[in-house]
C-alpha cells in the first residue's frame, strides 16, 4: 500500500492510500489535487472516508463521487453530501481489502469519528481528522474539554507505532506552543528541530506516530506534573484531568 499526503488549500492534507490500482481517500475538502493524483498514478477511487462535516473535509465530495462512482462512508451524526454510509463508533468501514475500524472522538465536531486499521504494511494506521495533530488537537468548536480528553484517551491508547494521519500541516506552531508549556522536555525540542529541518526541505512532518505525540503532544501529557503545574499558572483553578486539559486548551487558543 502506497499512502500519500495530497496537499490541498493553506495546509491541509487529503491523505490517498491505494495499492497501484484502487484508492481510497479521506477528507477531500477539494476535488482537484485528488483528481490529479489519481490521473497521475492510474488509479481508481475506490472509496472515500469523511471524518467530520467541515468544509475544508467534504468540499469534494460531491465531485469526486461523481466522477469516479466512489463509495462514501461518514459519521451518522453529522451532516456531509449524501448519499453515504452512516458510520458510527464500533463499526467497520470496508475499503481496498481494509476493515477499518470507526471510533466515536467528538470534540472538535460533536459526531466526529476516526478511522483505524490494525494492519497496512505491518504497522496500525489511523485517519484521525482534526481530532489529533502533531504536538496539537482540534479547536472545541461543538465538544466539551471533558468529550475532547475521553476522546484523545483512546487515540492514545493504540499502539506506539500506530501511523497517524492527521489532516492539517500545523505541526510547528503546535510544538512552539507546546516548547511553552515543557520548555524542558528534551524529546520535544530533538522533535521540533527535526520538524524544522524537514519544512525547510518542504517536506511534510507527517504522517506521526503514537509513540512520537506521547513524547511531545501536551494534549496528550495532562497528567504529567510539569504539565499540570504550567497548566496552574494559566489558571490558578485547573485542579483535575478535565480542568488542567481546558486550561492548557485556553492558553493555546490565546498563544500567539
Ligand atoms: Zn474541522
Amino acid at each position: 500500500m502506497y499512502l500519500i499526503p495530497i496537499p490541498a488549500f493553506n495546509d491541509n492534507y487529503l491523505w490517498l492510500l491505494h495499492d497501484g490500482k484502487r484508492a481510497l481517500v479521506v477528507d477531500p475538502g477539494d476535488a482537484g489535487p485528488v483528481q490529479r493524483a489519481l490521473d497521475e498514478h492510474a488509479l481508481q477511487l475506490e472509496s472515500i472516508l469523511v471524518t467530520h462535516h467541515h468544509a475544508d473535509h467534504t468540499g469534494g465530495v460531491d465531485a469526486l463521487r461523481e466522477a469516479t462512482g466512489a463509495q462514501v462512508w461518514g459519521p451518522g451524526a453529522e451532516r456531509i453530501p449524501q448519499p453515504y454510509t452512516h458510520l458510527k463508533g464500533g463499526d467497520t468501514a470496508r475499503a481496498l481489502g481494509l476493515e477499518f475500524q470507526v471510533i466515536d472522538v467528538p470534540g472538535h465536531t460533536a459526531g466526529h469519528i476516526a478511522y483505524y486499521a490494525p494492519e497496512v504494511n505491518g504497522k496500525p494506521l489511523l485517519f484521525c481528522g482534526d481530532t489529533l495533530f502533531s504536538g496539537g488537537c482540534g479547536r472545541l468548536f461543538e465538544g466539551t474539554p471533558a468529550q475532547m480528553l475521553a476522546s484523545l484517551d483512546k487515540l492514545a491508547a493504540l499502539p506506539g507505532n500506530t501511523v497517524v494521519c492527521c489532516t492539517h500541516e500545523y505541526t510547528l506552531s503546535n510544538l512552539r506552543f507546546a516548547m511553552a508549556v515543557e520548555p524542558g522536555n528534551a524529546e520535544l525540542a530533538a522533535y521540533q528541530a527535526k520538524c524544522i529541518r524537514l519544512r525547510e526541505q518542504g517536506m511534510p512532518t507527517l504522517p506521526s506516530s503514537i509513540a512520537q505525540e506521547l513524547l511531545v503532544n501536551p494534549f496528550l501529557r495532562t497528567r504529567q506534573a510539569t504539565i499540570m503545574q504550567a497548566a496552574r499558572h494559566f489558571d490558578a483553578s485547573a485542579h483535575d484531568d478535565t480542568t488542567v486539559f481546558a486550561a492548557i486548551r485556553q492558553w493555546k487558543n490565546q498563544f500567539k
